[in-house]
């Protein structure tokens, strides 16, 4: 069987993992934490880095920086992960989904204005595939009715608009290092990224259980106490440890990725518009090779796909279940404008096998199969 999805693991992470579990400090903000922090800050360009146990986490991070009241809106696509609504609903938000852009599945900026209310507090672009945002039209919008961009970029770590790294763009963003990413911190783990200064302090804070602990650490404060309200959300130095044994190669693994990437491009290129359509990167956008999509004709085309895969050994799978459409988006969200695109692509998306180390051999049997399925399907 040919598996969806396999970790990262490079080999280099043994060697800190271990000088982590024989170190004296195996608890959160110890020295692999530092070094993390360092390579985003610079790699980045964010003003401060914050590793947290799940990009979950860091968005909710985000939510409870924001100050976000029972009632206030936050406007992001329907087509996302459960939990960029969720940090936002565990606050009391009221979520307002918007239609997406058919060609990179990301929402679609020219809709966000006519879904802004006098309620609206935050956007939250999300970098599918690790395909940025028009971020220029969503930064604007943010500025012109005050509001803040959270930037979801789980997936999107690498990956630039207009020559900036996603995630240092928006208010407050967040990469996803779960196993199923790029980059991993040993199957879990997140960071948050703060490009406006106002939220660093604040962020510590939270982040250490509503204590200036960390203030105290740098001599800023003499006693450390309870500031503010606050959660647990730092991981151990295990999972930086793990983490920074790929930030070390990140250019690498990168590379590694895209040359896959461009390879399945290449091959399924005679089938585009005959009953197939590949992904659309944008000028300006350079991508991270999270994902490789494709798009059939319909729901039903699709399942016939993935079964003839299936039945030759290759696991391919299809991605988010609008949140509008589910229980809970549905007590929580609100659908603002017209589903054009949401659903009806979402149900012909399929996504291939790709991951860090995939040979050409395994990759080439892939390809052979998905052309004998497009025959079948
Ligand atoms: C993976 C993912 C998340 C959640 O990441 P975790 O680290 O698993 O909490 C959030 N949003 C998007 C878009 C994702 O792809």
């Amino acid at each position: 069987m040919i598996p969806f999805n396999r970790p990262p693991y490079t080999g280099r992470e043994d060697e800190h993992v271990l000088a982590a579990m024989r170190s004296s400090k195996m608890s959160g903000d110890g020295d692999y934490t530092k070094r993390c922090h360092d390579w985003f800050e610079e790699q980045v360009g964010c003003k401060k880095a914050l590793l947290t146990p799940s990009c979950t986490q860091a968005l909710e991070m985000a939510a409870l920086l924001l100050d976000i009241q029972p009632g206030d809106e936050v406007i992001m696509p329907s087509y996302t992960f459960v939990s960029t609504a969720n940090a936002f609903v565990l606050r009391g938000a009221k979520i307002v989904f918007v239609d997406i852009r058919p060609d990179t599945m990301n929402i679609d900026e020219r809709l966000i204005e006519a879904a802004i209310t006098a309620k609206t507090k935050v956007i939250v672009p999300v970098h599918y595939a690790g395909v940025a945002c028009e971020m220029d039209s969503i930064m604007a919008l943010a500025e012109k009715h005050s509001l803040y961009v959270v930037e979801d970029a789980a997936q999107g770590m690498m990956s630039t608009y207009k020559g900036r790294a996603l995630g240092s763009i928006g208010h407050l963003a967040s990469y996803s290092f779960h196993e199923t990413k790029n980059y991993t911190s040993g199957g879990e783990g997140g960071v948050l990224l703060i490009n406006d200064e106002r939220f660093v302090a604040r962020a510590e804070i939270i982040r250490e259980k509503g204590t200036n602990r960390s203030q105290f650490w740098r001599g800023m404060v003499d006693k450390y106490t309870w500031v503010d309200v606050g959660s647990s959300y730092l991981p151990s130095e295990l999972q930086a440890a793990y983490l920074y044994g790929q930030l070390e190669v990140a250019g690498q693994i990168n590379t590694a990725r895209r040359a896959i990437w461009s390879r399945y491009q290449a091959a399924f290129a005679a089938f585009e518009g005959k009953g197939l359509e590949r992904p659309v990167i944008p000028v300006g956008c350079e991508h991270n090779a999270h994902m490789y999509y494709l798009k059939l004709c319909s729901l039903q085309q699709r399942s016939a796909f993935i079964d003839s895969l299936k039945a030759r050994g290759v696991m391919a799978v299809f991605h988010y279940v609008p949140l509008h459409s589910s229980p809970c988006g549905a007590q929580w969200g609100e659908f603002k404008g017209d589903d054009v695109f949401t659903t009806s692509e979402s149900e012909r998306l399929v996504r291939l096998p790709i991951w860090y180390g995939m040979d050409e051999a395994t990759q080439d049997a892939v390809i052979e199969s998905v052309r004998h399925a497009l025959k079948v399907a």
